[in-house]
């Protein structure tokens, strides 16, 4: 398990590495959830090809084109028709074919992208590629009225030389694959250029859930429209700070919009061509947040398929769609994948000089991350230090916690520093970090590492990752893997102490006496300060987090070296009659963890069947199960959590190994927080 694990480490990084020239890689934030590829080509069957043509002529001019192909089915393309639509925002563009797409809902064939001036090449090449390929169709014809679209390229390649040819059409259908899709200057996007930037092609895919099942919506965008004035990412208009290599108005500032930009959007969710027109207008909005107008010089044009219903041409057709009042997460991802493909295109793309030495600069990263993080638009960096520990435990250096806790990322989780920690005596800081879904309401919490020398919680958490993400695909979750990272690398307990000791108090980081209300006078806290910067910081999050994500449920993962039999706390509304509460005590019982079943914990507190009733300890858990609290002298309504489950489990007999794969199971155990 941990070998595997290892394994799946390595791969990330290098995924990550090899992949470095994407939006999200800068932290520039996205809503939804990207497939796996975060392309098109995570529409299960859709293959991309590109020809890219980049070389000077003999007698001085510059090719800088190329063509694109998308093959919604693959090779079955030629034969297998999808349900399409086409929609213009504004027409002074080309797609070609798009007339009978409109009339018969059907797109038959490939979606080719090029330069303005050679649409007719590629158009007679994809015929051509056609008739050779595949023979007659149903109609008995060997025929092809083929989709293909252009943008204008003429700034940077030599356009009116022509040099796109038919071989480089068929060698785009011909390379057409799935998997990774290369962005920026490939293909039809070699020579164009985004609010007056390098551009290029871009893609990006949203999995959206309809009626519990899940649905892909991938995006590819061939981008060269917009000016600089009104370029916006992530909400942020950057645009009016980055001023430098205004390719058009630098020099005029009169400079019209011109260029265009082709959307291409793909769906497996099954939808019928008017269904598909929606997704296609949808691409606008996507557009939009870019701050296009979509200008009188621009051909914005745009076509959606689906490969979710069978297209025959002949005899009864059954066909399967969603109806309507399900079409809005369809709609987001729509939006969302083309923002983040406008983005990918723009940051893939790399400076390029062309046609009579014109050239375009690429956006250049650090500053767009400089204008984000001015806008408080960029997603937070760890900064961890670079060393390494490895510990005799086997516990994982809090460098692969952390990487294996940002995967989340990938999934469309939001990650906030809740605060830097760095106690007196430390060399570096650590970040303190909560991860939650996209989604907020009634959510799942769950805390851990709150004592350092406790890890099999933050490596239970590490290695759970994926069913914590899948907790997370159905309601809302927040996680704080690691509370006490610098105690996690001391194997420390508290931040100022290593082990608990009956004369000095220890500063544990879920301390939160500074706002639970004193048993002896409810109008007054019990402290009136937070006993450390990083309780401070903690609960002040929870308390605002918890207006987004009001718990149902928290549970925090905890170990006791000083004990033999593990026990559950139950300090919500339903006290020990809790079921979850039962049912937990059962799966450490399933997973080889001795519970105390009755008796007194070592802090005297009375153990039924395994589980312990309210108790008043000052913990964070006291906190999310309180009911009010006292904010800056002020008595108001706590997070007043249903469930709230502390397990302290044995650590000293039973190695960690097999503390982990209990907790583990714990973690995976969970399948719903509702009440
Ligand atoms: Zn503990």
């Amino acid at each position: 398990m941990s070998g595997r694990f290892l394994i799946a480490v390595l791969l990330s990084v290098f995924a990550v590495a090899a992949n470095a020239q994407r939006a999200r890689d800068l932290g520039i934030p996205f809503e939804g959830t990207p497939g796996p590829l975060n392309a098109i080509t995570d529409v299960a069957g859709v293959t991309v090809g590109h020809t890219t043509l980049i070389s000077d002529t003999a007698d001085g001019h510059a090719i800088r084109t190329g063509v694109t192909a998308i093959l919604p089915r693959g090779r079955d393309s030629l034969m297998e028709p999808v349900m399409a639509a086409t929609f213009a925002l504004n027409g002074n563009g080309e797609m070609t074919g798009s007339a009978w797409v409109e009339e018969s809902g059907l797109l038959e064939g490939p979606v080719m992208l090029t330069n303005t001036h050679s649409v007719g090449v590629v158009r007679d090449a994809t015929i051509a590629w056609r008739v050779r390929a595949a023979g007659p169709d149903a109609s008995g014809y060997t025929w092809s009225l083929p989709l293909v679209a252009e943008t204008w390229d003429g700034h940077l390649n030599d356009i009116n030389g022509f040099h796109v040819q038919a071989r480089d059409a068929e060698a785009a259908l011909e390379n057409a694959s799935g998997g990774a899709v290369a962005e920026g200057n490939v293909g039809g996007g070699t020579g164009m250029v985004c609010h007056e930037y390098k551009c290029g092609i871009g893609t990006a895919s949203r999995v959206v859930s309809v009626l519990d099942k899940p649905y892909t919506v991938g995006v590819l965008v061939q981008a060269n429209y917009g000016l600089r004035d009104s370029l916006r990412i992530a909400g942020a208009p950057v645009g009016l700070h980055m001023r430098d290599d205004r390719v058009y108005s630098e020099d005029d500032a009169q400079a019209d919009e011109t260029g265009s930009i082709i959307i291409v959007v793909a769906t497996d969710a099954p939808l019928l061509p008017h269904q598909l027109k929606r997704l296609a207008k949808r691409a606008a909005l996507g557009l939009a947040r870019m701050g296009s107008i979509a200008g009188n010089g621009s051909g914005d044009i745009f076509v959606a398929f689906g490969t979710g219903n069978a297209a025959g041409q002949a005899g009864l057709q059954k066909v399967q769609m969603l109806g309507n009042e399900h079409m809005d997460p369809l709609f987001a991802g729509v939006v969302e994948a083309t923002e983040e493909a406008i983005v990918n295109a723009m940051i893939a793309a790399r400076d390029m000089t062309g046609e009579e030495g014109r050239y375009a600069k690429a956006i250049d990263h650090e500053q767009l991350q400089h204008w984000l993080s001015y806008y408080k638009r960029l997603a937070p960096q760890l900064d961890l230090p670079a060393s390494v520990e490895t510990y005799p435990d086997g516990r994982k250096p809090v460098g692969e916690l952390y990487r294996a806790y940002t995967s989340l990322l990938e999934k469309g989780w939001q990650m906030d520093i809740v605060t830097r920690s760095q106690p007196p005596g430390r060399e570096y800081a650590l970040p303190i970090i909560a991860l939650r879904t996209p989604g907020a309401g009634q959510a799942c919490w769950i805390f851990s590492g709150i004592h350092g020398e406790e890890p099999a919680g933050p490596n239970a958490i590490a290695e759970s990752i994926d069913a914590i993400a899948e907790l997370g695909a159905h309601q809302p979750v927040v996680l704080l893997p690691l509370n006490n990272p610098q105690g996690y690398v001391n194997n420390w307990r508290y931040l100022n102490m290593q082990k608990y000791s009956e004369t000095v108090a220890g500063q544990s980081v879920g301390d939160s006496e500074h706002l639970l209300t004193d048993p002896d006078n409810p109008e007054q806290a019990r402290q009136e300060n937070a006993s450390s910067p990083e309780a401070d910081a903690i609960t002040e999050y929870v308390l605002a987090m918890s207006e987004l994500y009001p718990p149902a449920a928290s549970i925090d993962l905890h170990e006791d070296n000083l004990i033999s039999e593990g026990y559950v706390y139950s300090q919500g509304k339903l006290g020990a009659a809790d079921p979850l509460a039962l049912a937990a005590v059962k799966t450490l019982r399933a997973n080889g963890i001795a519970i105390r079943m009755s008796g007194e914990t070592r802090f005297g507190e009375v153990i039924d069947g395994g589980i312990i009733g309210p108790v008043i300890d000052g913990s964070i858990d006291e906190l999310m199960s309180a009911a009010s609290i006292i904010v800056d002298g002020q008595v108001q309504a706590g997070p007043e959590a249903h469930t709230v489950l502390v397990f302290e489990t044995p650590a000293d007999q039973v190695s960690l190994r097999q503390r982990i794969a209990a907790q583990s199971a714990l973690l995976r155990s969970i399948t719903s927080c509702s009440d």
